[in-house]
């Protein structure tokens, strides 16, 4: 069975990852299992130049299969702020309560229908040819007044699906991968690799 690397040392996208990749004839590991530790400057202009660098550093370091993602929220009213900055926005080490309540702030006296807002990722896969392939998928909705749901992480809390009726943070982990950004994202880049 072949082997295909997933540049990433957070183990909670590891389970989401190789959950939907379950039925490719492949082990999926992560960085940490197949025993590479290194430190990957983020400095593309685009989620996809992100997940680029990410997976090609890694297929050079290797010569395996690697794939790698970057993913981030888009406020239109913020003209697409946090966007490729969403893990950095206000700095590393602030919370999210803290970073949500912000955001919020930020849209104080906005109506509902210029609160538009989306999640993105970016998946990039690069082979030991050189070749690289990326995909891109979205998750639409709008930023709430307030946190709401203990589920996900980071922004899903003022996150609020229109069609659901609730926050990315109140959907559960099955539901939210059906709709997701990453999960949208890795089931297209499912095909690319077959
Ligand atoms: P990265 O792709 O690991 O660099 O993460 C980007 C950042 O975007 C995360 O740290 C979160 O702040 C935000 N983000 C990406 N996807 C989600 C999501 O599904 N829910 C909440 N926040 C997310």
């Amino acid at each position: 069975m072949r082997r295909i690397i997933f540049a990433t040392g957070n183990e909670g996208k590891m389970k989401e990852i190789r959950e939907i990749l379950s039925d490719l004839d492949a082990e999926v590991v992560s960085m940490k299992a197949a025993g590479i530790q290194t430190e990957i400057v983020e400095n593309g202009l685009t989620f996809e130049e992100n997940a680029i660098i990410k997976a090609k550093t890694i297929c050079e370091m290797t010569g395996e299969i690697v794939l790698a993602d970057d993913s981030g929220l888009e406020i239109d009213y913020l003209d697409k702020e946090p966007g490729i900055y969403s893990a950095r926005y206000m700095g590393e080490d602030t919370s999210y309560h803290v970073k949500n309540a912000n955001l919020i702030q930020r849209l104080n006296g906005v109506p509902d229908e210029q609160r538009t807002a989306r999640f993105v990722c970016a998946i990039a896969a690069a082979f030991p040819d050189g070749t690289v392939k990326t995909v891109r998928a979205a998750m639409e909705g709008r930023i709430g007044y307030e946190e709401k749901g203990e589920n996900g992480f980071g922004y899903d809390p003022i996150f609020y699906l229109p069609e659901y009726g609730c926050t990315s943070a109140q959907l559960s982990m099955e539901e939210k991968n059906k709709i997701s950004h990453r999960g949208k994202a890795l089931r297209a880049i499912k095909d690319e690799l077959r």
